[in-house]
């Protein structure tokens, strides 16, 4: 149950030792409440308020707390179950999708919840973290070209705060393991003797082409797909292996290589009429698909940006098709409304 109480200004009692409360205590005080405390149950004295306008009970395994309970309920004043902070000091690499709270999995949804501090990136859906989390939130996202906090200090800012005891989450785009320097993070924790985990995302490879209704693989049009970084320019070698493939080329960070992609792919002997599609800002606002052909894109593709995805292969000719279907459906049901009208 969600109850949106105002709390500003409100007296609100928290029990419970000072690290089963701690995340009970954030999301009080970031509510505005007067947050008062108390760590044990021997410790009630007179400086707390005689009648809170809450008692937030977290649930610390200390014996004692239930005739204190008792007594504020009996003056009057609602007693709230709260759950205990989980065991500090470790860190959990979190995939947060492409974007979307929706792409976000049961597992990302539970570690933010049990985070004290979460370091997140731009491609993250960071814009809706505070209903999300009562954690500390911190921004290390990169831009394309603007290297905001660079990928040691981000591990070193990881490290230092699950030593310090919080539960750090570090939230990035997609999946962790994509792309997302996740190996080096959980390398650095591993260094340091932290517990770490990582918790799987939808990865933007498959779900960024999936929002233009290009399905990487299909029956009898292509049993195979390759995700590339087109972060660095390929090698000719690397255009003639990807080429002689056949199956659907899926490109991450291409934007700035795509001339150069498109280029080395004809050169290696991929039809100049292979269909290619740019997905920009998948599952966001401006969300935008432009499809032409390797020797088109060059051009239709001139006014693109990050983020977007690269698709090249015959499965985009299936997301048309199916475009074309809904459009066609759509078109005989505007002439059958149109008929039944007049
Ligand atoms: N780990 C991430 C990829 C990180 S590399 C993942 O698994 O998705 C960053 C690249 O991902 C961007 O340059 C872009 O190519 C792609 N990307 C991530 N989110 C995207 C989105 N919502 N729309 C389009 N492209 C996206």
């Amino acid at each position: 149950m969600q109850l949106d109480i105002d709390l500003t200004g409100r007296d609100v009692l928290v029990t419970g030792t000072d690290t089963a409360a701690r995340q009970a205590v954030r999301r009080f005080q970031a509510a505005g409440a007067v947050v008062h405390r108390l760590a044990s149950p021997q410790a009630a004295d007179a400086a707390l308020p005689a009648r809170p306008f809450l008692v937030a009970a977290v649930d610390d395994g200390q014996p004692g707390w239930e005739p204190l309970l008792a007594g504020y309920r009996a003056a009057g004043v609602p007693v709230a179950a709260e759950p205990a902070a989980g065991t500090p000091g470790h860190v959990t690499l979190v995939g947060g999708g492409p974007g979307s709270t929706d792409l976000l999995t049961v597992a990302a949804v539970k570690a933010l919840r049990d985070a004290d501090v979460v370091f997140y990136d731009r491609l993250a859906p960071y814009q809706e973290l505070p209903s999300l989390t009562s954690a500390v939130l911190v921004d290390v996202g990169k831009k394309p070209g603007h290297h905001k906090v660079g990928q040691s200090d981000i591990e070193k800012l990881m490290v230092e705060s699950a030593v310090a005891g919080n539960n750090v989450v570090r939230l990035k785009g997609g999946d962790p393991y994509v792309f997302g320097r996740g190996g080096e993070e959980v390398a650095a924790c591993v260094a340091a003797s932290l517990e770490v985990q990582v918790v799987s995302g939808v990865t933007s490879a498959i779900s960024v082409p999936a929002a233009a209704g290009i399905p990487v693989t299909h029956r009898n049009v292509s049993h195979m797909f390759t995700v590339v970084s087109g972060h660095a320019p390929l090698t000719d070698k690397e255009h003639h292996h990807l080429a002689g493939l056949g199956g659907t080329i899926v490109v991450l960070m291409g934007i700035g290589t795509l001339h150069h992609l498109a280029a080395g792919l004809r050169r290696a002997g991929m039809r100049a009429d292979m269909p290619m599609a740019v997905v920009e800002r998948g599952y966001r606002p401006g969300q935008r698909t432009t499809i032409a052909n390797l020797g088109t894109i060059a051009a239709a593709a001139a006014g693109c940006s990050n983020p977007a995805v690269l698709v090249i292969g015959e499965v985009v000719r299936v997301a048309e098709a199916n475009r074309g279907h809904a459009e066609a459906a759509a078109d005989l049901d505007r002439l059958a409304a149109s008929l039944l009208g007049s």
